[in-house]
């Protein structure tokens, strides 16, 4: 599958120059800052480019600097962070910030070999940064331009394989090499899978590789990449708890290692396997002061069923590291997990319309 030199070039400069022509605004696309750059890169992995645009700028109002962002606490990185999922990409940043603060006076080393020796930052986020900050030949390889690679050249194997990976990076390096702009080179590779090539209907009449791209050419659009099966969907319920307390409510902070580790939640507890939904709600330790309405929640393969309930607190009120008594104005300025987000907003919503039917 090895292509000629002038191939590579024919190509690289297709796509570079349909790339110029049709790339989409971005704010990170607007700076050659590398730590505005690496913000981006970090928020954009497993995640669209419409959720991340607020956050990338409100993440950046708060720490326009890297050494703003290592003299952070953790727990404002996370807020800021909180409702674009896989928290510890937030935690690897701060952490990564740190290190580049104190080993590199701040500035983002300009070679692979020491930029993945920073906490988070592996092949794909070193070459991101590398190629468009800086302008060097270094390539990268994330989901697009494996949908694209795995197209263009009708690669069957499996793309999670040793040497499916061998080949995107081996060919990416070819490609960049060839490219008189590293940076609108990857960025091009990128952008055609997020836009033409897109997973489900890609529209090849309007790709500038149409002539030369075997998936095109054999029909084979729909079957490539080709991925290992799905795991399959994890259906779980979940009570949680909206203790009440003199204006204040319980929250909790989740532990290390479980779930969206150092964001703040509702207590709650778990259906166990084989206890049918309606038998364990009714058994529930609490007898419910009230129901709010039940939430559905995802995380990767789990479809999470959730009953918040509201429930007055009789024992006494303890702070602590990992348990806070706080206003609901005060609960909204913590880092909260996407899911506390919308039962705090099922709360506020029946607290005003019980205040609306209490007038
Ligand atoms: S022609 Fe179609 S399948 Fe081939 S790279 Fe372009 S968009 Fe993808």
């Amino acid at each position: 599958m090895r292509a000629s030199k002038a191939n590579v070039k024919k190509w690289v400069e297709k796509i570079t120059s349909w790339y110029r022509d049709v790339q989409r605004p971005l704010p990170w696309r607007e700076t050659k800052d590398a730590y505005r750059i690496w913000i981006s890169e970090s928020m954009l992995q497993q995640t669209q480019v419409v959720t991340v645009i607020p956050y990338y700028h409100r993440f950046l109002d708060k720490f326009p600097t890297i050494e703003s962002l290592a003299a952070a606490e953790e727990s404002d990185v996370l807020r800021l962070w909180s409702g674009l999922g896989y928290y510890s990409r937030a935690r690897n940043l701060h952490r990564g910030a740190k290190a580049v603060v104190e080993k590199w006076k701040g500035e983002f080393p300009r070679d692979r070999k020491h930029a993945e020796s920073i906490p988070g930052v592996g092949p794909y986020t070193a070459g991101a940064v590398l190629s468009i900050a800086y302008g060097l030949p270094e390539p990268l390889v994330d989901g697009n331009v494996q949908r694209v690679f795995a197209r263009f050249f009708g690669f069957k194997e499996e793309i999670h394989t040793r040497s499916a990976s061998d080949f995107f990076w081996s060919t990416a390096r070819e490609w960049v090499g060839s490219a008189r702009s590293p940076s609108e080179l990857n960025q091009a590779l990128m952008e055609l899978g997020a836009t033409l090539c897109s997973k489900a209907q890609p529209r090849c009449t309007l790709c500038p590789l149409k002539s030369d791209c075997i998936a095109l050419k054999t029909g084979t659009q729909a079957s490539l990449p080709r991925r290992k099966p799905r795991r399959p969907v994890r259906r779980l319920s979940w009570a949680t708890w909206v203790h009440e307390s003199d204006h204040r409510i319980l929250l909790q902070r989740n532990a290390e290692n479980t779930w969206w580790e150092g964001l703040w939640d509702f207590p709650r507890s778990e259906k166990p396997e084989n206890v049918e939904p309606e038998a364990w709600l009714r058994d529930l330790p609490h007898a419910p002061l009230a129901a709010l309405d039940t939430q559905k929640h995802t995380v990767t393969h789990h479809r999470i069923e959730v009953f918040p309930y509201v429930l007055p607190w009789k024992g006494k009120r303890r702070n602590g590291p990992h348990q806070q008594w706080v206003t609901v104005e005060e609960a909204k300025q913590l880092p909260l997990s996407a899911l506390a987000k919308k039962i705090l907003l099922a709360y506020c919503r029946a607290q005003s319309g019980t205040r609306r039917s209490n007038a």
